[in-house]
């Protein structure tokens, strides 16, 4: 996804490449290249940049070489907005990344946590200020912020942020920001709820649209397999089993599916845990420390909670349902695939979400065909050797898939304490915490 350019050639100061190289960096990607040099020039910028692009450090760069030679302050002079607690802390870290050798500070505020702490952090005074958009009028309610030397402003994954409803609180908080300011808006796509948001606040904006080579749609391999709903915990602990798969992110609609699928996964003896939105911040955050540092196999998240995900090296999204508005699809298998890398993601379809499907394939412009279940040998996946797809399997209380599923070969393997189907090795390599 890298190009030819140079960090240098984009006008950088020279301390923030120098830390852009010590991240392991070499070369912007496209994104970057397209959006950097427009920034620094204090325009407008609208950019269609989907997760995985590298799209972050295409403010975070421009915002810190742009404070960073502005007169100091303790005010706040940048404020990121951002859908998630997730993101907003992902956003907070690449500041902290990226401006290591400048003397910007930032912070990041969200719900879910301590209110007192976060104010402590702003009133020791801080110049970058990255917030979901409930937290941030929270405390403007209660006059706990002030934005008057607000000099750029932006809006990290704006589909999405409208999507959850945050159109009002992003006019408040706009309210209380000067006029004149920089406006940086990225979004997944330019619908028409996204251009008439830009309408409203910004002024003349540029447009970088990338013609999307490296978004997660195009660099992701994609697999469809058509599963009945009943079966799916079923074929999805077949699918992890049988490709011995040790990193897997697994998305599911709702809080109750993921806790339910987490538990159902851990009776067939693979080790997974579920984040959602009612699972505290601290858990949140220590699961997916956990997740990274390989302490358990899969992770069972809803499209909220999954936001924000860096999981440096995720070779494998699930799919367990679909989700209902097309543009989580993308997000979702763009948290496998990051910058370039090779990702995959599968989807389980049952009858009723075809139409579902319909939808993405609509929004990504690909066919997106259903295929049907592979088998594996030696946790290789091999094309299946029929066309039929896979239903009505046994109840899932006795998970024996050699039992008999159209088009599923088994591969050997040891069991479980409970019995279950279990890989040679995959569980011998898991660390344990200290
Ligand atoms: P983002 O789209 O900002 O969430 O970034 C996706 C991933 O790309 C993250 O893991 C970044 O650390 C990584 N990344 C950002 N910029 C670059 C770059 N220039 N070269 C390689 N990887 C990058």
């Amino acid at each position: 996804m890298s190009n030819n350019i140079s960090f240098s050639a984009l006008g950088l100061d020279e301390s923030l490449i120098q830390a852009v190289h010590e991240a392991g960096y070499q070369n912007p990607t496209l994104i970057q290249a397209k959006s950097i040099p427009m920034a620094l020039t204090g325009r407008d910028l609208m950019a269609s940049a989907q997760t995985g692009t590298g799209k972050t450090a295409s403010f975070t760069l421009p915002i810190l070489h742009r404070l960073a030679q502005m007169r100091a302050s303790k005010a706040i002079r940048a404020l990121v907005l951002v859908p998630t607690r997730e993101l907003a802390i992902q956003v907070d870290h690449s500041f902290q990344t990226y401006g290591k050798h400048t003397a910007i500070k930032t912070t990041a505020v969200y719900g879910g946590v301590d209110i007192e702490e976060q104010l402590q952090v702003l009133q020791e005074g801080v110049d970058v200020l990255v917030a979901t958009p409930g937290r941030l009028v929270d405390m403007i309610n209660r006059k706990h912020i002030q934005l008057d030397s607000l000099r750029i402003l932006v809006l990290d994954e704006a589909d999405r942020m409208l999507d959850l409803g945050f159109h009002d609180d992003i006019q408040r908080i706009v309210q209380h920001a000067p006029a004149k300011r920089q406006n940086l808006l990225f979004s997944a796509t330019f619908a028409k709820d996204i251009k008439q948001l830009a309408h409203e606040f910004m002024r003349h904006p540029v447009k970088v649209e990338l013609e999307n080579p490296d978004s997660a749609a195009n660099t992701v391999s994609q697999s469809f397999y058509p599963v009945d709903q009943q079966d799916k915990p079923e074929i999805l602990s077949y699918l992890i089993h049988g490709g011995r798969w040790q990193k897997v992110l697994v998305f599911v609609r709702t809080k109750k599916a993921a806790n339910k699928v987490a538990e159902l996964l851990a009776e067939d003896g693979i080790n997974a845990r579920a984040i959602h939105s009612d699972k505290s911040q601290y858990l949140r955050i220590r699961t997916l420390e956990d997740f990274k540092d390989n302490y358990f196999d899969v992770l069972v998240a809803t499209d909220v909670a999954a936001r924000g995900l860096d999981i440096e090296q995720l070779p494998l999204v699930i799919n367990y349902d679909l989700p209902k508005v097309p543009r989580d699809y993308v997000h979702r298998i763009g948290r496998t695939g990051r910058a370039g890398q090779k990702g995959r993601a599968i989807s389980l379809v049952n009858p009723e979400e075809k139409t579902l499907l319909a939808g993405i394939r609509q929004l990504i412009k690909k066919p997106l065909e259903i295929e049907p279940l592979p088998y594996f040998e030696d946790g290789e996946v091999r094309p299946a050797e029929i066309d039929a797809p896979v239903s009505k399997t046994r109840k899932r209380s006795k998970p024996d898939l050699k039992a008999g599923k159209p088009g599923i070969k088994h591969r050997s393997g040891n069991k479980s304490h409970n019995g279950s189907r279990k890989p040679a090795g995959t569980a011998s390599k898991k660390k344990k915490r200290p």
